[in-house]
């Protein structure tokens, strides 16, 4: 084409018109040749419709394609050109720069033909053309590079600090097993090493369920509970739970775990796990000692026995006392349909709104199950029948974990010292005919021994 034109010239000399379109034609050849050998590309746009003007050849090999394909990839729109997660901010901080500057620079994400991410450098000017429209002028280059550097950076940090958290739990307990997840990898690396000294390392940990089989069934719910919560943001945990041990014995154990998050998703777990089963003896044997029921904290059957047994025998007959026998009604539905580990924890508020519904002085005692034993001391049949109303207010409730809804209530029984019994074997049989009277009667509510009210 160069020689082309300066065969016109040559040609053509002395006719002015004519050179000076040969001169207009070098010049934007010239520029031609500029534009398409700057690193990146140019291209235009109109202000107000967006479409596409000019498009350089750099733009093209920068995606790698021809300029029918480009105008037709991006329907010859630059609002369509930009990444449609990008393209409110691109608007937003083009008309802001546009009002403080001559001219615009910015960095954005476009899908290039392969519907590849693709970062983009900006920087153009706006131009006002003669027929009084005006037009972007766009120098723009590929920095995906850079970028994936510059995140790789933002992850070396975030490594770093991670690994610094991973220290401090480490330094809590040198005997503690570390755990450290790789989500994304969804491999697992544990400070226990195996017969040759290396680190196990588990492949495809989530994929294949590996904890399923290791921890204890009753306590899966609130292991796999912890383990989505960590997963779903940057999150600080403790859980306790029983697991298998490599001689396949089940001990309890404690996981203290921090989960990390990069560009808001979470990348790694870590967590240090400590072996607690001595602990956990001692303490449910203390609670044995001090003759409690160890999930509730409540006296056990065989101390609440001998406790109100020589309480009653040491009463004057003409005191009142008051025995209650209350049963959770519908108990099976919560472990039918909730798990049992929910099932625990309904009794453990049941047994807290017992506990809390009584004086201190009372006695309160879990018979079993879902059965509890009270003793009031020195009542009167109306404040009796008041808390046990309060009791059955307090305890109705419905429980629900996910979309699954399940109603409990109370049954009551009551039986008076010295009017229904004079020793606990008489007592405890009219409190718990009384009981049964009250769930014939429908659930939910008590009844007062001999008296059908
Ligand atoms: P009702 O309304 O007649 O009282 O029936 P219910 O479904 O409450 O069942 P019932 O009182 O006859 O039996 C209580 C059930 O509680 C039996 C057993 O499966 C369950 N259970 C007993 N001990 C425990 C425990 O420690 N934890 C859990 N989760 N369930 C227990
Ligand atoms: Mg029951």
């Amino acid at each position: 084409m160069g020689d082309n034109i300066k065969e016109v010239i040559k040609t053509e000399d002395g006719n002015d018109v004519e050179r000076l379109k040969a001169e207009l034609e070098e010049t934007k050849l010239k520029l031609d040749i500029l534009l398409d050998n700057i690193p990146g590309g140019v291209f235009s746009y109109d202000a107000d419709s967006g479409k596409f003007g000019y498009i350089s050849r750099g733009v093209l090999s920068i995606f790698q394609c021809t300029e029918e394909q480009f105008r037709e990839q991006y329907y010859n729109s630059f609002d369509v050109f930009v990444n449609k997660a990008d393209r409110a901010m691109v608007k937003e901080m083009i008309a802001n720069q546009i009002s403080f500057f001559e001219t615009v620079e910015l960095t954005y994400r476009v899908k290039d033909m392969t519907n590849g991410i693709m970062w983009i450098y900006h920087k153009g000017r706006l131009v006002n053309n003669e027929d009084g429209s005006r037009s972007f002028f766009v120098v723009i280059s590929d920095i995906t590079t850079e970028k994936l550097a510059q995140q790789r950076l933002a992850e070396i940090n975030e490594k770093l600090y991670m690994e610094t958290e991973r220290y401090k739990l480490i330094e809590e307990a040198v005997d503690n097993t570390q755990y450290d997840y790789d989500v994304l990898e969804d491999v697992l690396t544990t400070s226990r090493k195996d017969a040759d000294g290396n680190r196990i390392t588990i492949r495809d940990f989530r994929k294949q369920n590996m904890y399923k089989a290791i921890i204890n069934e009753e306590d899966f719910p609130a292991f796999s509970k912890a383990m989505r919560e960590a997963l779903k943001e940057q999150k600080k945990g403790v859980v306790e739970y029983r697991a298998k041990t490599d001689k396949g014995e089940m001990r309890w154990f404690r996981l203290n775990y921090a989960s990390f998050e990069h560009r808001d998703i979470v990348i790694r777990v870590v967590g240090s796990e400590k072996d607690i089963n001595e602990e956990k003896l001692r303490d449910e044997e203390l609670k044995a000692k001090a003759g409690k029921d160890g999930m509730t904290g409540l006296l056990n059957k065989t101390t609440m026995e001998s406790k109100v047994e020589k309480f009653i025998n040491s009463s004057d007959p003409g005191s009142c006392h008051a025995m209650l026998m209350v049963d959770t009604d519908n108990f099976k539905s919560v472990n039918d349909n909730l798990g049992h580990p929910f099932g625990d924890d309904v009794i453990r508020f049941v047994a807290g709104s017992i506990r809390d519904t009584f004086r201190e002085t009372d006695y309160v005692g879990r018979m079993g199950g879902d059965e509890f034993m009270v003793l009031m001391k020195d009542t009167t049949p109306e404040i009796t029948k008041e808390r046990a109303a309060d009791l059955n207010k307090k305890i109705r409730r419905t429980f629900t974990e996910r979309d699954i809804s399940v109603g409990i209530s109370c049954s009551i029984g009551i039986a008076f010292f010295s009017k229904d019994g004079r020793n606990y074997d008489t007592l405890y049989k009219a409190a718990d005919q009384a009981l049964y009277e009250a769930k014939e009667a429908g659930k939910n509510c008590y009844r007062v021994s001999g008296s059908g009210a």
